[in-house]
């Protein structure tokens, strides 16, 4: 996991792309999905469309597929995972997130949609994505020795820290847990984007998993959507931490929170508080950091939150 580090306002590193100008992109979005709804092809019986910020490394894509008859199950298979897709309208129009990870190298990925119709036909149909190049911005920092290489004697906390957080975003929960739009955790701005690259003392860590929101210590955070609080704990990197299965393999990781108001097993609605701001773990500053995981793939919340925030109402 990525060390957190508050930049000052000299070191925004993305100054022009605060939160707020993010939520301001939802006005614009009906325009923007008119640009970037880039495919539709029709296959059988099966017509679809995607809707993405970009087609890049972190983003969130929103597939609609429509069938001319009920389909009892319908999943994307991409990027060498599965992404099942969900209908509210018995069977014959279905939304499904695609992620596109962090790591992605640019270049064309084919995808393949497939079903079964409720009499158990099987349909399918398949298309490809265009993965353009993403340079996530970077940045050089001198710190004190113990923040770029951990004591020896935590380091098999850490190991052990990061194979439990794998082993929760691995499991998926068949059930769709989330439902509506998104929202942020908390009303501060982007300090600290995803993807970010940090060269400490020289030596590269590996870049942001997350998004950083400001937030002052006792801050309220609330739960971006639905979903069940499947772990909380203290974790070395980032402090009190919550994890939120939101269901089908998508998960809201929270950390360096003050306190943790909500215990595992507990059921959230959009905008629950589940913690409170702090600085816990390894930060120079109180804030939150948000982490979303689709079927394991690294994406953008601020990119979730520009596909499926509050101008998406479903
Ligand atoms: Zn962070």
């Amino acid at each position: 996991m990525p060390m957190h580090r508050i930049p000052d306002s000299s070191t925004c590193f993305l100054p022009r792309f605060c939160f707020r100008q993010a939520l301001n992109l939802r006005f614009l979005l009906p325009v923007f999905f008119a640009l970037t709804a880039t495919a539709a092809a029709q296959n059988n019986a099966l017509l679809f469309t995607h809707q993405e910020r970009s087609l890049q490394p972190g983003e969130v894509v929103v597939f609609e597929i429509r069938s001319s008859r009920p389909m009892r199950n319908m999943e994307i298979s991409a990027f060498e995972r599965s992404f099942p897709a969900f209908t509210e309208n018995e069977g014959l129009l279905w939304t499904c997130l695609v992620g596109i990870d962090r790591d992605t190298k640019p270049g064309k990925y084919g995808f393949k949609l497939e079903g079964a119709g409720t009499d158990g036909a099987p349909v399918s149909t398949q298309g490809t994505l265009n993965v353009l190049p993403k340079e996530f911005p970077s940045r050089s920092l001198t710190v004190e020795p113990k923040y770029v290489s951990p004591p020896a004697d935590v380091l098999d906390r850490i190991r052990k820290e990061r194979e439990l957080v794998d082993s929760i975003f691995t499991a998926i929960t068949a059930e769709k847990l989330w439902h509506g739009s998104f929202q942020a955790p908390v009303p501060g701005e982007v300090i600290s984007a995803f993807g970010k690259r940090t060269v400490f003392n020289g030596q590269p860590r590996s870049s942001h998993s997350g998004t950083d929101f400001r937030g002052a210590v006792g801050t309220p955070i609330r739960a971006p959507n639905s979903g069940r609080v499947v772990w909380t704990g203290d974790l070395y990197y980032t402090g009190k931490t919550v994890i939120l299965d939101h269901g089908q393999g998508l998960y809201s990781y929270l950390g360096h929170m003050s306190a943790i108001t909500v215990k595992e097993g507990d059921r959230v609605e959009t905008g629950n508080i589940v913690g409170k701001v702090g600085a816990t773990g390894r930060v120079t500053g109180p804030h939150l950091h948000w982490t979303v995981r689709l079927r394991i793939s690294r994406v953008d919340p601020v990119s979730l939150l520009t596909v499926l925030g509050k101008s998406r109402q479903k």
